[in-house]
C-alpha cells in the first residue's frame, strides 16, 4: 500500500540548472520510475551536456555540439518531462514551495533540486571588458573563442590550472603562439605535487608554450580591442585573444536568498539534502560531507556530480542513499592522460611509480603512511587499481608501492 508520503513524492519534481549535474538527476529519477512531473529550469539555450571535452576536443574543432548532450534531445521529449532553456530561475519561494523564473512563471514543487553549478571568476582589472578576452565555460563561449582562432594568433592564458593548460595544448596544436600567465610558482600547483607540476611544464615548453610563473596582472591594454597584458613588472605581452581560467564561483545566490544555510556552497547531509527537507542540491554548488575522507567540502569534478545526482534522484524516490566516494578527475594536455583519485592536499610524502622520461607513470601521495590520492599519468592500471586503496586508507610499505612490477591491485 503506497502511504501519503509516497503519493506526493511522485507529483512533482523541480530542477534548477541544467547541466551535468541535472542531466542525471532527471535520467535517475526515470531510472528509479518516476513517474511524476519533472521540470528543468535551464539559463543556457541547449540541453544538459558535457562540459569536460569543452577544453579539450570541442575547442579542437572535432566535435559536434551535440555530441556533448547527455542524452539526445528525444529523451526529453518524453511525457511528464518539461525543459525550459533560456529560462532563468530567479526566486525559490519556500513558503509556497515554488519557483519564480524571469519570464513571469511560478513552478509548483513537492521536491526541488538546486544544480546551479558555478560560474567563472572574473578578473576585475582595468582593460578586462576589452574585446577579444574570454572566459571558457560554455558551448557559447568555446564558439566565440574558436571563431577567433585563424592563422598564427598570438594568445595569452591567464591561469594555468585545468582549464589554462587544456586550452594551451589545443591551441599551440592549432599553431597558435601561446603565452601562459599564473600567479602561483608552478603549475596545477592547487591539485598536483611539486614533482608533477614540473613534469607538465616540461612537456609544454617542448610544445612551443611558453609559461610565466610567479607573475602578476596589473591589467589589459588596447583600443577597444585587446592589444596586450600588461605585467606588475611592467612587462606589456603583446595578444590577440586572452583566455581566462583562473577558478569558479559556485552559485549559490538562489539557495542564500531562500534562507537556506551557504558556506563555500549549498550546505547539504551525506543524502544530498538542505536543511529544507524538500529541497536537495547536488554537483559543483554544494558544500557536503564525504565520509570516506573524513571532511567536509566543495567538489569542482563530474563524478562528483554525477554521483550527488543519483544520490537525490534515489533518495527523492524513497531509498535512503549515502554520498561517499573517492573524487575522481582527468585533464587531457597532448598526448597525456592525467587520471587523479583521491586528494592530495596535506600528503607528508610522495612516491613515484614508473618512470617519467618514459610518460607512464603515477605520483602516490600518502599521509602518516596512508594512500591519500593517485596522479596517474598514461597509466590507467594504477588509477583504477588505486581507488580501492584510497577508499581503505591502506598503510602499504614505500619500497612495495614505487615497485611498478608488482599491480597496485595485489598490494590490499
Ligand atoms: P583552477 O583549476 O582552479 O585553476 C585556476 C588557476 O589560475 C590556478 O592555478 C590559480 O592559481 C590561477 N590564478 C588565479 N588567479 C590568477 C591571476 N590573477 N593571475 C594568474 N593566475 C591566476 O580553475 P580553472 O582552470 O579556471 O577551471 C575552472 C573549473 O573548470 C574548475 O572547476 C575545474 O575543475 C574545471 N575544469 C576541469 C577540467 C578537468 O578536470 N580536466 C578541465 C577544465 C576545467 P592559485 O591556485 O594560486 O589561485
Amino acid at each position: 500500500m503506497l502511504t501519503a508520503r509516497r503519493i506526493v513524492r511522485m507529483n512533482n519534481v523541480v530542477i534548477v540548472g541544467a547541466g551535468h549535474a541535472a542531466g542525471q538527476v532527471v535520467a535517475s529519477l526515470r531510472q528509479n520510475n518516476f513517474n511524476g512531473r519533472i521540470t528543468l529550469l535551464g539559463e543556457e539555450s541547449w540541453y544538459p551536456y558535457q562540459r569536460p571535452p569543452l577544453s579539450k576536443r570541442y575547442l579542437a574543432g572535432d566535435m559536434q555540439a551535440e555530441r556533448l548532450y547527455f542524452k539526445p534531445q528525444v529523451f526529453y521529449d518524453q511525457p511528464n518531462i518539461d525543459v525550459r532553456l533560456n529560462t532563468r530561475a530567479m526566486a525559490i519561494e519556500r513558503a509556497t514551495r515554488s519557483v519564480h523564473t524571469d519570464d513571469g512563471h511560478a513552478f509548483s514543487y513537492d521536491y526541488l533540486v538546486i544544480a546551479t553549478g558555478s560560474r567563472p571568476r572574473q578578473l576585475a582589472l582595468p582593460g578586462a571588458d576589452l574585446h577579444g578576452i574570454y572566459y571558457l565555460r560554455s558551448i557559447d563561449d568555446v564558439d566565440r573563442i574558436r571563431a577567433e582562432i585563424k592563422g598564427n594568433r598570438r594568445v595569452v592564458i591567464v591561469g594555468a590550472g585545468y582549464i589554462g593548460l587544456e586550452v594551451a595544448a589545443v591551441l599551440a596544436q592549432l599553431d597558435q603562439q601561446v603565452t601562459v600567465v599564473e600567479s602561483a610558482d608552478r603549475v596545477m600547483s592547487r591539485v598536483v605535487s611539486p614533482e608533477l607540476s614540473k613534469f607538465y611544464q616540461d612537456v609544454h615548453a617542448e610544445n612551443g608554450v611558453q609559461l610565466k610563473l610567479s607573475a602578476a596582472i596589473s591589467g589589459f591594454d588596447g583600443d577597444n580591442r585587446i592589444a596586450s597584458v600588461i605585467l606588475a613588472d611592467g612587462e606589456k605581452i603583446p595578444a590577440d585573444i586572452v583566455v581566462i581560467g583562473i577558478g569558479i564561483v559556485p552559485n549559490t545566490e538562489l539557495a542564500t536568498d531562500a534562507g537556506l544555510d551557504v558556506t563555500n556552497g549549498v550546505v547539504v547531509d551525506d543524502h544530498c539534502r538542505t536543511g529544507d527537507p524538500h529541497i536537495y542540491a547536488v554537483g559543483d554548488c554544494t558544500w557536503h560531507p564525504n565520509r570516506l575522507l573524513g571532511i567536509e567540502l566543495r567538489l569542482e569534478s563530474v563524478h562528483n556530480a554525477l554521483e550527488q545526482a543519483k544520490t537525490a534522484a534515489g533518495n527523492i524516490c524513497g531509498e535512503d542513499l549515502s554520498y561517499a566516494q573517492v573524487p575522481w578527475f582527468w585533464s587531457d594536455q597532448f598526448d597525456l592522460k592525467l587520471q587523479i583519485a583521491g586528494l592530495s592536499q596535506g600528503y607528508d610524502e610522495v612516491v613515484i611509480r614508473g618512470r617519467m622520461d618514459e610518460r607512464s607513470f603515477a605520483c602516490l601521495y600518502l599521509r602518516n603512511g596512508q594512500l591519500i590520492a593517485v596522479d596517474a599519468v598514461n597509466s590507467p592500471k594504477d588509477f583504477v587499481q588505486s581507488k580501492p586503496l584510497i577508499a581503505s586508507r591502506a598503510k602499504i610499505d614505500h619500497a612495495l608501492l614505487s615497485n611498478s612490477d608488482i599491480a597496485l591491485k595485489d598490494m590490499a
